[in-house]
């Protein structure tokens, strides 16, 4: 990673669930891109008939009826942790970028687009950054070094940021929660090495073993700073102790799901009083932030142990941890054999067996630089403005039909349900790319691959804390326009679809509606639906953290969570472990909620094109619906297949997934989606039109009863 999204990106971590992302978030940090041969459309009206098996019982197990043909002969790739439609994708956007920015573009000097074309030259440069070893970063090894107190420690934080370093009081921008126009600053937790606080804090023995190879690790990435090899173990072993107790009174993951835990405002005085040694205004004024008086804290009772922990920690330790938040925000930036150390670790993590090849490595640092002069390339050869158009409409089509749904539903008092309808008709769409360009006019390109990235991360940062106390810009984007990849984002009460998602198989607008609503549809669906689930609810309709229930409907929406968290509980994704239902409740119910709208919103478009009546309100009483399901024998399954059949298939086809076991480990510690075969059927098996399009009943395995089935919207 470079210094840029460093410091930024750990206060985001700590409002991760709120702001979810629609793909497997560790496969952004994890996963990286080799080109596989796209496949061809086979017969099937939209859906590619060879990725199915055929031979198989849809009703018996869907997932290899609608995956078998793929799943025979895919293999993971060396340099991957996992395989699937989200990989292949980010692989092509991943080829053609590499394309453009491989000299192909004649970007004329001096523009943003020369600056991307000249840093993917530094980055290929290996000769130059071999050479330099830990050079560009000696200026900040030598501040470090420097830290020999408590004070020092809390003293070197102010400027951290522009060295790439987040480490105990990281500050990060966003709109604030209680008042969404205007941005203000948030201080998450702290910034560990391990995936999350139950690393350090749960002792099964799968987490000892990455603890043990993490202190190993540790120890080598050390010795770039020239630490001795004992010298380094020790370091290595302190830095570990310092970050569990650091993890110790942090949030559990279940806690943050409550938005009010995070949620603490506190004026400079207060948070003064709170963490002495800190001298806030002085922070504040070194990144460059004006005007900001409160502060929302995100992890109250962390802040409270931590001048304790701070002071009960020797200043030696203290450096270490630094120094080795350091070496990781430069690791991809440096020498190939910091790259290659520092890789070693996330090959315990994900099992995966080979680096990425440097092109694509390089590529991240790119997009992490200048992301908007990549996407701006990206979208000109790649994404034209008819698809943009297109989008829009189906969106339109698929909020309808949420409204529909909402203004149906059986649980809510009317008065709640008016509620949901106001914050659902205020869902503001981002789709393709922003209208804006950002530039890098200020960007000065260096004589190495990690200067120019430093300059790259400056202007970053120091635009990013100067937002803070200023009206929230809404036309901004957060996401680069290139990025295979959808989100909600609650603090704005928006769904963002950028350009890299929008392509086959998600969306193909030569094709049948009936796949484009399975995938994009479904996609679509999902992020509206995180507006109304366990963390989204808790926000209003312009993004401020509000409670818009009644009390006694919030307690059925909570029951209703709990029953859902219940059923995911008792999925086995490997031998022993379990789906953890409660921190997956917000993912898994945008994926129940997403496929029940977009088939609404395809029999909607269906009726219209025949110009049939429109179907009927959707039924939203799963008893009701079975009732419904025809019999397996008047339903006939083979290609093309009815519209219905394909719809499903292809929101199967979304997620089907070859991962390695380290992996699958170690999404299901971390990560708030369910596995992606999980997520290809078992949303299905909660929708009655699911059964009905394959004639599904209570003898065959893939049939849910009523009973156990989970609509909450
Ligand atoms: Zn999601």
């Amino acid at each position: 990673m470079p210094r840029l999204p460093q410091p930024l990106r750990a206060a985001l971590l700590a409002l991760a669930l709120l702001l979810a992302g629609l793909p497997l978030a560790a496969i952004s940090a994890l996963a990286q891109a080799t080109p596989i041969a796209a496949a061809g459309q086979g017969q099937g009206q939209g859906i590619d008939v060879a990725n199915m098996d055929l031979a198989v019982d849809p009703r018996d197990d869907f997932y290899d009826f609608a995956n078998g043909g793929w799943l025979a002969r895919t293999e993971i790739p060396a340099d991957r942790p996992a395989i699937g439609v989200f990989v292949e994708l980010r692989d092509e956007a991943t080829r053609r970028q590499i394309t453009l920015l491989d000299g192909a573009v004649d970007a004329a000097a001096g523009t943003d687009e020369a600056k991307a074309v000249a840093l993917f030259a530094q980055g290929l440069d290996l000769d130059q950054r071999n050479r330099q070893g830990v050079a560009p970063i000696r200026d900040a090894l030598d501040r470090i070094a420097a830290v020999d107190s408590a004070a020092a420690f809390d003293a070197y934080q102010r400027r951290s940021p522009f060295d790439g370093v987040a480490a105990t009081l990281p500050l990060s921008v966003l709109p604030d929660a209680n008042d969404s126009a205007v941005n203000t600053l948030y201080l998450g937790g702290p910034t560990l090495g391990l995936p999350n606080r139950d690393y350090y804090l749960d002792d099964d023995p799968s987490n000892l073993a990455v603890r043990e190879a993490y202190v190993e690790n540790t120890t080598a990435m050390l010795g770039f700073a020239g630490y001795e090899e004992e010298e380094a173990a020790t370091a290595a072993q302190a830095i570990y102790d310092f970050e569990a107790k650091l993890a110790a009174p942090t949030l559990t993951r279940e806690q943050e799901q409550d938005f009010s835990l995070q949620n603490n405002p506190l004026g400079l005085a207060e948070l003064a009083a709170r963490y002495p040694a800190m001298d806030w205004p002085a922070y504040l004024a070194d990144l460059g932030v004006s005007g900001v008086e409160t502060v929302i804290v995100t992890q109250e009772g962390y802040l409270e142990a931590l001048p304790g922990i701070v002071a009960e920690t020797p200043p030696a330790a203290l450096r270490a941890y630094l120094t080795l938040r350091l070496l990781r925000a430069w690791d991809e930036a440096l020498s190939e054999e910091i790259e290659a150390v520092s890789f070693a670790f996330s090959q315990v993590l994900s099992g995966v067996e080979e680096q990425p090849a440097l092109e694509e490595r390089v590529l991240n640092q790119v997009n992490a630089a200048l992301p908007d002069a990549v996407g701006q390339l990206y979208v000109a050869e790649y994404f034209p403005p008819a698809a943009k158009a297109e989008i829009e409409a189906l969106t339109g089509d698929v909020l309808a039909a949420f409204r529909v749904r909402l203004e149906a539903n059986p649980w809510m008092t009317p008065e709640t349900r008016a509620r949901a309808v106001e914050k659902l008709d205020a869902v503001s769409v981002k789709v393709g790319y922003p209208d804006r360009w950002r530039g890098y006019a200020d960007v000065a390109l260096g004589d190495s691959f990690a200067a120019t990235l430093d300059s790259a991360a400056e202007v970053e940062i120091r635009r990013q804390y100067a937002k803070a106390g200023q009206p929230v810009d809404r036309t901004e984007w957060d996401a680069p326009a290139q990025l295979v990849n959808a989100f909600y984002n609650p603090l704005a009460n928006e769904i963002v679809f950028p350009a890299g998602i929008l392509q086959p198989p998600f969306f193909d607008a030569a094709a049948d509606p009936a796949p484009n609503y399975g995938a994009i549809g479904f996609v679509i669906g999902h992020e509206i639906t995180h507006g109304f689930d366990l963390s989204g609810s808790q926000f209003g309709p312009t993004g401020n953290f509000e409670d818009w229930w009644t009390p006694e409907d919030r307690e059925r929406f909570l029951a209703l969570n709990e029953e859902l968290a219940a059923q995911y509980d008792a999925i086995e994704v490997a031998p022993g472990l379990f789906v953890n239902g409660q921190i997956t409740v917000g993912e898994n119910a945008a994926d129940l909620g997403g496929i029940q709208v977009a088939a609404d919103a395809l029999q909607r478009r269906l009726a219209e094109e025949t110009g049939a009546t429109p179907a009927a309100d959707p039924v939203l009483d799963p008893e009701a619906e079975a009732a419904a399901t025809p019999t397996a024998d008047s339903v006939v399954i083979e290609p093309p297949f009815t519209p219905e059949q394909r719809f499903f298939v292809a929101a199967a086809t979304v997620w089907r997934t070859k991962a390695r076991p380290a992996y699958v480990e170690l999404l299901v510690r971390s990560d708030s989606h369910s596995p992606g075969e999980v997520r290809a059927v078992q949303p299905l098996r909660n929708a009655a039109a699911f059964f009905a399009a394959f004639g599904i009943g209570p003898a065959d395995a893939e049939w849910l009863a009523p009973a156990a089935r989970v609509v909450i919207w």
